[in-house]
């Protein structure tokens, strides 16, 4: 405890205070298990925010990492890199994809899609068409361009004038995106599974409605899948189980399994727009960072690893209902694959985090979405004891909270 204080303290004294972090600090990892400086364990239904989809430091991952590591970390992008070149060919090979953009965050990632989206209709077609749809709830990430069209007023507002022309309606409601789009509209941003805004599916009916508004009024359709991508739902990308292809799609969290690096993607078409000094980024495409995701998605994208995610779905699905019944606790668990979100009911609104640390005193490390959803992203490749372990802990946890 005293440690644990120390640590604290020093956190409060030296970081910028925008983090509230747990008050224990981990140390080591293994699989879906994770140690503190105390020497206690947890089992990890968080992945960090759904990016170690192989869990910690998977052999394949460290060898990749420990190899290249040997060789070279970094050239710039006056020059390309072999790890680049070899990742950039699987991903289109395994995708609607026939161009790659490589860059470290979901929010770079996202903020060159958008700023393609704006210069593909610029150029293409007129001035002004500019108009970016999105919608409430949505999450970009945090530079000002992703803020202020993710649909979360509390991440945007607050610093000074924001670019123009982003307009957000409710999320699965094809009638209000028909409503606001027109020939100036440039793209339709979406995540196919809202993660952050509450964990929501896109319903097929809206995902395909949409597409056809896209291409009525010659408009992009940017998946954001960042959060939702490289097997998180079943499929390596999500688009693939609704069978509704985007023009550009954005990945980044499990890319790397927790090495910084993310992708868009797109097609020779929408790149032609972009010349050389258009965009770009000192550490994008980073050799250490490729070398690391061209391992993971050799091991994700393959029939066993998909195939186990469904597997393991239905574990967490069966675990919640059980705790269900016995708590009365959530009035609906939703999502997909391995992204799910269980809502709270009304009268234990507002406590999703208080769960969150009755789990982590409980050795569980799990994850919330908003203040009235416990969301669960674990490893792609979590055991199935692991699995009863954690829930066995979460029971104990909602016991402790379910008292109070
Ligand atoms: C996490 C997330 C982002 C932002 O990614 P960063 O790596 O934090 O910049 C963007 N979009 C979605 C859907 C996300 O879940």
């Amino acid at each position: 405890m005293a440690e644990r204080q120390v640590e604290r303290n020093v956190f409060d004294k030296v970081m910028l205070p925008i983090y509230a972090p747990a008050d224990f600090v981990p140390v080591r990892g293994k699989g879906s298990r994770v140690w503190d400086q105390q020497g206690k364990d947890y089992i990890d239904f968080a992945g960090g925010i759904a990016v170690t989809a192989l869990g910690h430091c998977h052999p394949a991952l460290v060898a990749a990492l420990h190899e290249q590591g040997e060789k070279l970390w970094h050239t710039s992008n006056i020059f390309t890199n072999e790890p680049a070149l070899r990742l950039a060919q699987k991903l289109i090979a395994a995708t609607f994809a026939e161009r790659v953009f490589f860059a470290n965050s979901g929010a770079e990632a996202n903020e060159a899609a958008f700023k393609l989206a704006r210069h593909y209709a610029v150029t293409r077609h007129s001035p002004y068409k500019t108009k970016i749809i999105a919608f409430n709830q949505a999450f970009h990430g945090r530079t000002f361009f992703t803020v202020s069209v993710g649909g979360q007023p509390k991440y945007s507002d607050g610093f000074g004038p924001k670019p123009a022309d982003i307009v957000h309606v409710p999320f699965n409601d094809l009638a209000a995106v028909e409503a606001v789009m027109d020939d100036h509209t440039c793209a339709v941003v979406l995540e196919p599974v809202q993660g952050e805004g509450g964990v929501t599916p896109a319903t097929e009916s809206f995902l395909r409605g949409v597409r056809e508004l896209c291409d009525r009024h010659n408009a992009l359709l940017v998946f954001d899948e960042v959060q939702s991508g490289m097997g998180r739902t079943g499929t390596l990308f999500t688009y693939m189980h609704y069978g509704v292809v985007p023009d550009i799609l954005t990945t980044a969290k499990a890319l790397g399994g927790g090495f910084p690096i993310s992708a868009m993607l797109t097609t020779d078409e929408i790149a032609s727009v972009m010349h050389v000094g258009t965009h770009g980024t000192t550490y994008g495409g980073n050799p250490l960072a490729c070398a690391v995701a061209e391992a993971a998605l050799d091991i994700i994208n393959t029939p066993q690893v998909l195939a186990g995610i469904g597997e393991r779905h239905t574990l967490f699905s069966e675990s919640l209902a059980k705790i269900n019944q016995k708590y009365n606790l959530f009035t609906q668990v939703r999502g997909m694959g391995l992204l799910l979100g269980a809502e709270l009911s009304p009268e234990y609104h507002g406590k999703a985090r208080d769960i969150l640390y009755a789990a982590a005193t409980n050795g569980l490390m799990m994850l919330n979405a908003g203040p009235n959803i416990l969301r669960f992203a674990p490893s792609l490749v979590i055991e199935f004891d692991e699995i009863k372990e954690g829930f066995s802990r979460l029971e104990n946890a909602i016991e402790s909270v379910v008292k109070q």
